[in-house]
């Protein structure tokens, strides 16, 4: 294992869309270990492939519960709203206040190949937002609002 540079927000390959993961190789269980090690590295706790520069469907969550791996993930079904503070590895320092949904699920494969669902609420329903968004360019600094 080992652990990955993580760009940050000005770097282009942030904004571009990542593609879908055709063959769970030793290429994608080397990216799932070595963005493990980064983002426990790094105290985050979630982080998507495009941050450590491989535009592929790949993302990591540990929201303190153990970790989550998903490729290819989507978001299948969010409920209700909320404001969020959030933060983000490659947006180091920084916070911002995001409307997100109170729920969250997604549907993904794990490493194994097998078909995956995880759903969340709080912090496990951002992260999972936050995250999927990585894949499509999408950083949270695009979505603050004002302060009320
Ligand atoms: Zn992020």
């Amino acid at each position: 294992m080992a652990i990955r540079t993580i760009r940050l927000k000005d770097d282009e390959i942030l904004r571009k869309k990542s593609r879908e993961v055709k063959e769970i190789n030793e290429k994608i269980i080397t990216l799932l270990d070595d963005m493990a090690e980064t983002m426990y590295a790094a105290e985050g706790v979630g982080l998507a492939a495009p941050q450590v520069g491989i535009l592929k469907k790949v993302v990591i969550i540990d929201i303190g519960e153990g970790l989550i791996e998903l490729i290819n993930p989507v978001v299948v079904e969010t409920r209700g709203e909320r404001v969020w503070e959030e933060a983000c590895l490659s947006v180091p320092g920084e916070t911002g206040k995001v409307l997100r949904p109170e729920y969250c699920r997604v549907e993904a494969l794990n490493r194994n190949g097998e078909k995956i669902v995880v759903e969340g609420e709080e912090l496990l329903a951002i992260a999972l937002c936050h995250e999927t968004e990585h894949l499509d360019g999408i950083l949270y600094i695009d979505k603050i609002i004002d302060e009320e």
